[in-house]
């Protein structure tokens, strides 16, 4: 079994097959004669390749299309119902993962609790039973069609090696992910951090379909970015690209995780907001989260969101002041890289309005142009599974580009 799954991966590595696959996704249902067209590969070179796609399974045949005179052609399409891949969305807390088609339908999920603290082997070994819980669930599937295995990891991962470098929520570093899975599983995988497999998703099956540059953030527990300019994901030079969370708002604010102060994350993320909660009431000011927690520990971010939506002027001034900060900070963003689009996700995100009324208003009045002011600032469109969906495509990448 192990050898079939790496066979048909390796069968739809070489490029032409990639360029004539991407051509039936994104224009498909479509002809042979059609796809030469738009190839500029010959006949002959897309009847052979087609037919070794249709002997994969990966290409099908669906209805005839419109004849200009004579035998009506064949037209083709994914078989993206019946090919799979394996997504794993890690946070600070648990693994969350997803058995998927193609078309990014969830088929099957498992999740996990990670309890801290934990070591490199133990982390690796939870991730291993998520995922062969998902194959066993969803063994009805041919399991030669699975093209993979997706990880979006929190912290700095090495794309290239496959390593979670740091995942600063679970005080691990250097952990081999990539290696361990395709050890076990004799599967591809792919690592990638999560808030840019977030964007990634997005790319594929969210709202920056068709987007050529476009930035996706992730307000949660921590903050980060994806960052796609020209249809291409971005890492930087050392796989630091995107982590916006500690870019520096106000010098005097308050210490971050990462030691600095006033980095966005240290006054915009779930935490922290739920923090500045606990500060305020300790200081005197009243709050409908008073009559609703024994103690301000047990203040969270969605309770925050609550009081709000109860009309509760602390919890709203809460809301309201973390949007002018990630306003601010992403008006440097959209200075540095210009995007058409801005789309936001995360729990923090999940307030709506409380969030991105201020947020929005901070970049009209601080932008330098019309069009830095007006940029399209939007929600993500994959919600709660966006990140798992996002570790999904990472192996669509591999596949079809
Ligand atoms: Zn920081």
């Amino acid at each position: 079994m192990s050898h079939l799954m790496t066979g048909s991966f390796q069968l739809m590595k070489s490029l032409n097959r990639s360029l004539i696959l991407n051509t039936i996704r994104k224009s498909g249902p479509i002809s042979r004669a059609e796809i030469a067209k738009k190839t500029k590969l010959t006949p002959p070179t897309v009847s052979n390749l087609v037919s070794e796609l249709i002997e994969s399974k990966m290409v099908i045949e669906s209805s005839q299309g419109e004849s200009k005179g004579g035998r009506k052609p064949t037209m083709l399409i994914i078989n993206a119902k019946n090919f799979f891949i394996v997504g794993l969305d890690v946070g600070p807390h648990s693994i969350k993962g997803v058995f998927a088609n193609l078309d990014a339908d969830i088929l099957g999920r498992s999740s996990i609790a990670l309890k801290l603290p934990l070591t490199n082997e133990q982390f690796l070994d939870r991730m291993t039973s998520v995922i062969e819980e998902l194959l066993k669930e969803n063994s009805q599937y041919n399991q030669e069609h699975i093209l993979g295995i997706g990880v979006a990891m929190h912290g700095i991962v090495d794309v290239s090696k496959g390593i979670s470098i740091f995942a600063p929520s679970l005080q691990l570093r250097d952990i081999p992910i990539k290696d361990h899975l395709e050890a076990h599983f004799k599967m591809n995988v792919k690592v990638e951090n999560d808030a840019r497999a977030l964007a990634l998703g997005e790319a594929w099956y969210g709202n920056g379909m068709d987007i050529s540059s476009f930035m996706c953030i992730n307000v949660g527990y921590g903050i980060g970015a994806g960052i796609i300019i020209d249809g291409k994901l971005y890492h930087g030079d050392d796989f630091l690209m995107g982590e916006i969370g500690h870019m520096t708002i106000d010098p005097d604010g308050p210490t971050c995780s990462c030691g600095n102060h006033g980095c966005l994350q240290a006054l915009a993320a779930g935490p922290f907001i739920a923090e500045r909660a606990m500060s305020e009431i300790s200081s005197g000011k009243t709050s409908i989260l008073t009559d609703w927690t024994e103690v301000p520990e047990q203040i969270t971010g969605e309770l925050i969101y609550q009081g709000a939506t109860e009309g509760d002027p602390l919890c709203i001034d809460i809301l309201r002041e973390a949007g002018s900060y990630l306003g601010i900070g992403i008006t440097n963003l959209i200075h540095i890289v210009n995007p058409s689009l801005i789309l936001l996700g995360g729990g923090v995100i999940k307030a709506g309005d409380f969030v991105l009324e201020n947020l929005r208003a901070t970049v009209k009045q601080r932008g330098l142009t019309e069009q830095a002011k007006n940029t399209k600032i939007e929600t993500v469109k994959l919600g709660d599974d966006g990140t798992a969906i996002g570790a999904v495509s990472l192996l669509l990448v591999e596949v079809f580009n």
